[in-house]
């Protein structure tokens, strides 16, 4: 018997910007949640803050720091901070 259900993947969020790389498995298992953060913009990206610093991936707004997953998302944070720099 076999169940078979037909799954759409649906990859909506992937055509608001170019989104081509990530973080490898293997590095988020090696860092420590004090170092990953989450993009405000793409939600449920993760960054490596250390990395991101690197590489000028970061925002600083009323006075927090976010970490953003890559280039393109940067003029997307500029552009509504507040929109993204929703904290708790
Ligand atoms: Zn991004």
């Amino acid at each position: 018997m076999t169940t078979h259900h037909c799954g759409a993947h649906s990859h909506a969020s992937e055509n608001h910007h170019d989104h081509s790389h990530a973080p490898s498995p293997e590095k988020l298992a090696a860092a420590s949640s004090e170092k990953v953060a989450e993009c405000p913009v793409m939600e449920g990206t993760l960054v490596i803050k250390a990395e991101a610093e690197q590489a000028g991936l970061y925002r600083e707004y009323q006075g927090k720091r976010y970490w953003l997953c890559c280039e393109g998302c940067g003029p997307l944070f500029d552009a509504s901070p507040e929109e993204y720099a929703h904290s708790g």
